[in-house]
Formats: C-alpha cells, sequence, structure tokens
C-alpha cells in the first residue's frame, strides 16, 4: 500500500487499515503452493477473524481452523458447508462438546486424556495433536515445546499408546513465522520415525501454522515433502496459517495529539495504545514505524495515550520533527494486533478500513453503545 496516499486521505484514527490487494495477493500465493504440493490449505482465525477477511478467504481455502466454539461456530457461519473447520486446543470443555461437532469437521485432541474422554462423543475426524520435542523457538513465551509443554501429546508417550491405531490423524504446531522448511522437515522426519508404519493408517496429517509460507524463496523443500507423504502414505496433508496470510497486509493509523519534553526527551502521545497492538507490551519489541529514518536527526517516544506509565511504543528517529496532527503508520499489524485489543481506560478500538485499488472504505466503527454494552450487567 502506497503509504502517502493512505494519509492523503485523512481517515478518522486510530485505524486498523487492512489491504485487501495484499491480502489477495498472500492468498494467491499461497493457493500456488497448495497447487504444486497438493496440501489443502485452512486459514488459522485467531490471528484476525474480522469477516470480511474470511471472506476473501473462503475461495483460496480448504477450510478454516480455530481454536474455540465461538471461533467454531464464526468459521462454520462463514463457510456455510463450503469447507472443513478444524479444532485444536487444550480447552474442550465437557459441556460444549456436542456444538463443536457440529460446527467442526476435524478435532485435533490436545492430550491423551481429552482424547479419551471425548473422543466417543463426536462424530468428527479424530487426531491428536503431537508435541514432537522439538524446539526451534528461542523464546519460550511462543515456543509450543517449551520444558513442561501444555499443548500436545508427547511423542515418546504417544508412538506406545494403545489410542494410536484408532486415530484419523496428527496434528503438529511448534514454529513461530519460520522463514525456511527445515524445522518443519525435521518435525516430521521425527514423527515418521517414532510412530513407523503406523503412519500409513492415518488419513491426515495438520502441519500447523508458524511459518511465513510466501516469504520463503525457496518452495521445493515443501512440495516434496507433502509429495512424499502423499504418495508414500496416501495422507491429506493440511496446512493453516494465520500470519501468512493477514500480518503484513495491516496498518495502524494513529495521530500525534500531544508532545512535550520529559527529561530531556520528546514523548508525542498518539491516539492509540499498545492496547490496540498487545504485543507490543507482552514481548516488549518494537513495531515497524513507516516514519522512522534510522539516521534522522529527530526522535521521539512514541506514547500511547493510557495511563499506564508502560504504554510505550518506544523511542523512533525521524527526518523532521512530528508534529501535532500528524499521522504516523505501524506496519505489519494485521495479525494477532486488533484481534487482542481492548478498550482499556475507556479508550475505544481502532476503526476498520479496507483499501482496494485506490479505494479506502470504512468497514468498521465501535462506537460508545459497544463499550457500554460490554460492561452493562444483564441484571
Ligand atoms: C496460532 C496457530 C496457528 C497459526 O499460526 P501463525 O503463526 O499465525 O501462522 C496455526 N495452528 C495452531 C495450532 C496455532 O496455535
Amino acid at each position: 500500500m502506497d503509504i502517502q496516499t493512505l494519509k492523503s486521505q485523512r481517515l478518522s484514527t486510530p485505524a486498523l487499515v487492512l489491504d485487501e490487494n495484499e491480502i489477495l495477493a498472500s492468498l494467491e500465493s499461497l493457493a500456488e503452493l497448495r497447487q504444486k504440493s497438493g496440501c489443502k490449505l485452512l486459514y488459522s482465525i485467531k490471528s484476525l477473524p474480522f469477516t470480511a477477511v474470511l471472506a476473501l478467504a473462503k475461495p483460496y481455502v480448504d477450510g478454516f481452523s480455530v481454536s474455540s466454539l465461538f471461533e467454531a461456530r464464526l468459521a462454520s457461519e462463514i463457510l456455510a458447508g463450503s469447507g472443513s473447520v478444524h479444532l485444536t486446543t487444550p480447552g474442550i470443555r465437557p459441556d460444549e462438546l456436542a456444538k463443536l461437532s457440529q460446527y467442526c469437521s476435524h478435532i485435533s485432541f490436545n492430550s491423551l486424556h481429552q482424547y479419551q474422554r471425548f473422543s466417543e462423543a463426536t462424530d468428527c475426524s479424530v487426531g491428536l495433536r503431537v508435541n514432537p520435542k522439538l524446539s526451534f523457538v528461542a523464546d519460550d513465551r511462543y515456543n509450543p515445546c517449551r520444558q513442561h509443554s501444555k499443548l500436545g501429546t508427547d511423542i515418546d508417550l504417544l508412538w506406545q499408546s494403545e489410542h494410536l491405531p484408532k486415530l484419523r490423524g496428527l496434528h503438529v504446531h511448534n514454529n513461530f513465522s519460520g522463514t525456511d522448511y527445515t524445522p518443519l522437515i525435521k518435525t516430521v522426519e521425527k514423527i515418521e520415525l517414532f510412530l513407523r508404519e503406523q503412519f500409513a493408517n492415518l488419513e491426515w496429517l495438520n502441519l500447523g501454522g508458524g511459518y511465513l509460507f510466501n516469504e520463503i524463496n525457496n518452495q521445493q523443500p515443501f512440495i516434496d515433502l507433502v509429495k512424499r507423504l502423499t504418495d508414500k502414505y496416501g495422507l491429506n496433508v493440511y496446512i493453516e496459517p494465520g500470519k501468512a496470510v493477514v500480518g503484513r497486509s495491516g496498518y495502524l493509523l494513529a495521530t500525534v495529539i500531544d508532545q512535550f519534553v520529559s527529561d530531556g526527551k520528546t514523548i508525542a502521545v498518539l491516539d492509540t495504545s499498545v492496547n490496540h497492538h498487545p504485543e507490543v507490551f507482552e514481548y516488549q519489541f518494537q513495531a515497524e514505524l513507516h516514519e522512522q529514518q534510522a539516521n534522522g536527526d529527530y526522535s521521539a517516544i512514541l506514547a500511547g495515550s493510557t495511563c499506564l506509565a508502560g504504554d510505550l511504543f518506544g523511542e523512533y528517529r525521524f527526518k523532521q520533527p512530528l508534529a501535532i496532527g500528524e499521522q504516523v503508520v505501524f506496519k505489519d499489524l494485521g495479525a494477532y494486533s486488533l484481534i487482542k485489543a481492548s478498550r482499556f481506560n475507556g479508550y475505544n478500538l481502532p476503526d476498520i478500513y479496507l483499501h482496494r485499488d485506490g479505494q479506502w472504505r470504512q468497514a468498521k466503527h465501535y462506537a460508545y453503545e459497544d463499550y457500554r454494552q460490554q460492561w452493562l450487567a444483564d441484571s
């Protein structure tokens, strides 16, 4: 998206601007990978379940992947029968199983215990999430194979389990924003080694998300992997990217609403906050800012407008000093931003705009009534 043109629109802020052209380009490149490898493609809706995005994705995918009852219901309503819904979560509740079975086509139980408890009571295609005990993520906060992981069944237990022959599928997800396929290949090889001939009894293998599939230059290792699994074992191989679909296509547009000096540094207060992109605070990283000039002569600490002292985007450098009323744009904010956002302090959620071919359209505006409704007691 051309950021200068975006800013010249003077859209209302704060706003999450989603570029439909870019989302479609991501979907097309994933569809090409699907076509070349023969894998099946699901969109992991937890990254951004905005229905406009689901509608864009629908023609390109074989279904959606979900992690809860609400996600399962939304996915099933949007697909309206034209695609499968795959669930995996540590959080299946007994009172939700009937509804989950209605909305989902595939369930990968998280533990052997969960499997034993629920598998008889569902007519979904039943599998198990496996913890392959292979870590590729240095930061344990998002490492599914960390010590004492809660995610998936320990592969050392699984291969000896009496339940293994009854499973229709396996699910594995053990990477984060991967940009090469080596971890995926090593993971599959380990599962193959441990499961041996049991592998041929499975109908499907879900390889999860956690890869920026369309940013990986050499797709051949993935294509070869899927082809081998399909030819050798007759498996249906699924991938379920989230961030790879929407991550790069989202922009947070904000306005500088105040500026002053504090202990010798310029503070620029924005009409947004880290509550619109909580991962900035959770993981203490700095989001990419379009206006940032690494060698710029001016600097400012971009601050959110809530009462939390640590509600800060960090210090950025600029070619020119920021001015009150100026708009700034954070990039790569499509995934795991708005879905985690809150109205802390009573600050509204961002509007959502859709951009396509030079046209901008407001697709969502949250109002005071939405805030009031959230906090209004039922009785
Ligand atoms: C979060 C998640 C995904 C999507 O991950 P991305 O990093 O957004 O591609 C897919 N599958 C499972 C099980 C997940 O937890």
